[in-house]
Order: C-alpha cells, then sequence, then structure tokens
C-alpha cells in the first residue's frame, strides 16, 4: 500500500533532516525511473542530456533564489563543508597574505585547523570561553585578506542576526542557515554549505563565489581542490553526486514555489519564536545560547534538572518528536527547524514541554 503519511513524525534532526514530503517523493519516483526516461536518475550518464539540465537548473537556481551577480559562480561538488574549508583556504588565502577566523564553534575552529595547513590564519574573534555561548561582536576592520565566518553553529545554536558588516571580504560556511533568509551576496567572496542540512540529502556541497576574486592566491592548486577547475567543466569535471543533485534541485524547486528565501525567513521567524518563547516561559527548560545569539535553525536548551533529561526524551520520543537530543558537547537538547520543519512540529514539541511542565513541575 502506498504510504500517505503526512508527517506522524515530527523530525528535528540536526542533519541529515527533514526535507519536502514532496521532494522525497520525486527523488524515489526518480531512482525507479527519471521523468519516465525509462531509465533511473542513478543508472544514466551524468554526460546524458537530462542530466546535464539537471545540473543547470540546480545551478541556476542557486542564482535566482538567492539573486545572485552574474560575476558569481556557482559549483555543486563533493567532500562536504569539511572539505570546503580545505578548498576554501586554497582558493583565497594568498601566499605570504593571512585570513582571519571568527571561532564561534566545532565546525569554524575546524575549519581554522584546516587552513593553518594551508597559509597563515588566525583566530580573529571566538567565544570557546564561554562554551561558545554566543556570535562575539566582529570589529569593523581586520588587517587579513580574508575574514572566515561560520553564519550558523549548528551544534550550539548560535547564528549571525545577519549580513557582517566589514572592511574584508567574508568567506562564509552557511551549511546550515543557506537559504533560510535573504543575503547581501556582494559581502561574500566566497560561500559554502553542505547540501544535508537545508538543501538536500548529504553528498555535495554547494560552492558560491566571486569570479573576480579567485586565481590570486600563488599556489598550484590541486585539481579537485581547485573552484576554477570545476566552473571551466560547468561543475562536471569528474562524476558528480547524481542523486545529492537532484534531490537538492527538487528541495530549490520546492523553495521557489513557496516564495523563496523572503518566505522561508519569515515562516523560520514564526518557528524560532513559538520554541524561545516556551523556553523562556516553562520553568523546567532553560536556553543554551546567549539570546542576542540565538539561532534561528538550531534552538539549543536543557533541562533546569538535567535528573528530568532522560525523561524529556522519552516524552518526546513518545510524540513523535525526533532528534531531539543535543550534541554530545553541549548536552540537553536541540530542535532543529529547518525550512522543510512546519511550524505544526514544533507546536507540538511545546505541548510536549508544556504537558511535561504539568507532570514534573
Ligand atoms: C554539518 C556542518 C559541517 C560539516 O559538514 P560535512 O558536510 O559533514 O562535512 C560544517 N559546518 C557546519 C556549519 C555544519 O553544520
Amino acid at each position: 500500500m502506498m504510504s500517505t503519511t503526512t508527517h506522524a513524525i515530527h523530525n528535528f534532526s540536526a542533519g541529515p533532516c527533514i526535507l519536502p514530503q514532496s521532494v522525497l517523493q520525486q527523488a524515489s519516483d526518480a531512482v525507479r525511473d527519471l521523468d519516465g526516461n525509462g531509465l533511473s536518475l542513478i543508472e544514466m550518464s551524468h554526460r546524458s542530456k537530462p542530466f546535464v539540465a539537471i545540473m543547470e537548473e540546480a545551478r541556476q537556481l542557486v542564482r535566482t533564489e538567492l539573486g545572485l551577480p552574474d560575476h558569481y559562480e556557482v559549483l555543486f561538488l563533493q567532500g562536504g563543508a569539511s572539505l570546503g574549508f580545505l578548498t576554501a583556504a586554497m582558493n583565497f588565502l594568498p601566499e605570504g597574505g593571512s585570513m582571519d577566523y571568527a571561532v564561534t564553534g566545532t565546525w569554524a575552529k575546524n575549519a581554522l585547523k584546516e587552513a593553518k595547513l594551508v597559509g597563515q590564519a588566525q583566530a580573529l574573534t571566538s567565544s570557546e570561553e564561554t562554551g561558545f555561548d554566543r556570535i562575539p561582536a566582529l570589529p569593523a576592520t581586520s588587517s587579513a585578506d580574508f575574514v572566515h565566518i561560520t553564519t550558523n553553529n549548528t551544534i550550539f545554536g548560535t547564528q549571525y542576526a545577519g549580513d557582517p558588516v566589514m572592511d574584508k571580504p567574508i568567506v562564509a560556511d552557511m551549511s546550515s542557515d543557506i537559504f533560510s533568509r535573504p543575503i547581501d551576496v556582494e559581502k561574500y567572496a566566497c560561500i559554502y554549505a553542505g547540501a544535508q542540512k537545508n538543501m538536500g540529502p548529504a553528498g555535495t556541497v554547494l560552492y558560491i563565489y566571486d569570479k573576480n576574486q579567485i586565481g590570486k592566491t600563488g599556489r598550484t592548486i590541486p585539481s579537485y581542490l581547485d573552484l576554477a577547475v570545476h566552473a571551466d567543466k560547468d561543475s562536471m569535471f569528474n562524476t558528480p553526486p547524481v542523486f545529492a543533485v537532484y534531490t537538492s534541485m527538487l528541495t530549490l524547486r520546492w523553495l521557489r514555489d513557496n516564495g523563496g528565501v523572503a518566505a522561508a525567513q519569515e515562516r523560520n521567524a514564526a518557528k524560532a519564536a513559538c520554541i524561545y518563547g516556551e523556553i523562556d516561559r516553562n520553568p523546567l527548560f532553560q536556553g543554551f545560547a546567549d539570546v542576542a545569539s540565538r539561532s534561528v535553525m538550531n534552538a539549543t536548551f536543557t533541562a533546569v534538572d538535567d535528573a528530568n533529561t532522560a525523561d524529556f526524551l522519552s516524552a518526546c520520543e513518545a510524540a513523535g518528536v525526533s532528534g531531539i537530543k543535543g550534541h554530545r558537547s553541549v548536552g540537553g537538547f536541540r530542535a532543529s527547524m529547518y525550512n522543510a520543519l512546519p511550524l505544526e512540529s514544533v507546536e507540538v514539541l511545546v505541548e510536549v514541554m508544556r504537558e511535561f511542565e504539568r507532570t514534573h513541575g
């Protein structure tokens, strides 16, 4: 029997994460037969006409949904954001120059670690001393060539309130908040984002960069890490991750058909207001992140009495609220509310918290 389940499970997973039901349906159909071609998406050549069209549509949707100027390039590569840490440094950190890093969490720290293998890189600011519970203010000026930021800190639940105001071009890991809101792309020399947080399944990473700011490092870059090599081949230097690109393309169509990033921002703000309102009201819970730095995507919170933690996780499970356990480095709970998560799921979680107060308060 065909499953007609809508959201029996409320999926708060931090990543890989919830995708729109319609996207899952179309993606699974395409695995059997892509658009009536008689061939599966994953058994046809990536050089075939249908797949070339898919790659082009995916890249084009990124352009239109983010309003990219013509001098920005769009690529779908592999290696996740973790290879992006190295790739970004390889392509932007000049020989003899330097790159500043805002160290706001585990991923930011990892990014800096990789950059140090490439050249001169250092922390510009850090919130490590307070357990990464906030976004430290960026100075307006930096003496480095580029400044690297992590726009949303998935593990700690902190996020920049908007595009940073700096006198240097920004290189940004946007893995967990890309397409969650409009951005002023001209502030960024390069944006990279693993697909599996807000765009699609694991297996591809999106790169967006200013073509005028590339090719200036003076360094020889291995082919796969050289963004210009990929751009020259229209993101088909080697076999692309066809399923991940196709499913990301479907999610981008869904985003477009639902009002784009501006409407996503409104829906995300409503979801965040709902959960944070309850975290602040309910005496049994407390927020982890500093209020001014709270993430719209990942709300981190803990039980005031740690003895309640296991019980609350059981209560969530019983209500179909899935993926709520906090990252091991923070503990407690994390509600990830990516684009595809409906407000109703957040309302169910809030109801579980209220009921928990009635039974455990
Ligand atoms: C998940 C995540 C990463 C790591 O992504 P991979 O694709 O697994 O390498 C990097 N940065 C941020 C902000 C993330 O949320």
